[in-house]
């Protein structure tokens, strides 16, 4: 059983936002942020390496229109991480491809750090190697 599809389907009660042929939006239990939201085509596919191109695109759709809603909605964004993750170590915790919209705040805690390994990879290496499978 997949969660989402049952949310879908109406089985799982949501705090749906949006719906159309193709998408929902739902506010995501966890509330990482106040109003996170999760955008999740209705077509069941696990990440975003098996969707097809169609759902995909529909869904970043609903992500731009819903993310603008957020925006409109709460005086006090200050903007947006949207975020797949794809796989298990990525922190895929369903699987059934989703796109989080997590609204920024000042102060709110929420810390995505890159860390800055400048120099430490051959990157014309790294370039040749994912050129040979586009
Ligand atoms: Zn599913």
């Amino acid at each position: 059983m997949c969660v989402f599809c049952e949310i879908v389907k109406g089985n799982i009660p949501s705090k749906k936002i949006y719906e159309d042929d193709n998408t929902i939006a739902i506010l995501d239990l966890s509330q990482a942020t106040y109003g996170h939201t999760l955008i999740i085509p209705k077509k069941h596919s696990s990440n975003v390496l098996e969707i097809d191109d169609e759902s995909y695109v529909n869904a970043m759709k609903v992500a731009k229109k819903v993310a603008s809603a957020i925006k409109k909605s709460f005086d006090d964004v200050l903007g947006f991480n949207l975020l797949n993750n794809c796989g298990e170590d990525a922190g895929q915790t369903v699987n059934h491809f989703h796109i989080h919209i997590i609204p920024r705040y000042k102060n709110d805690g929420i810390k995505i750090e890159f860390v800055d390994n400048q120099g430490k990879f051959d990157m014309e290496e790294i370039k040749n190697k994912i050129i040979k499978n586009i």
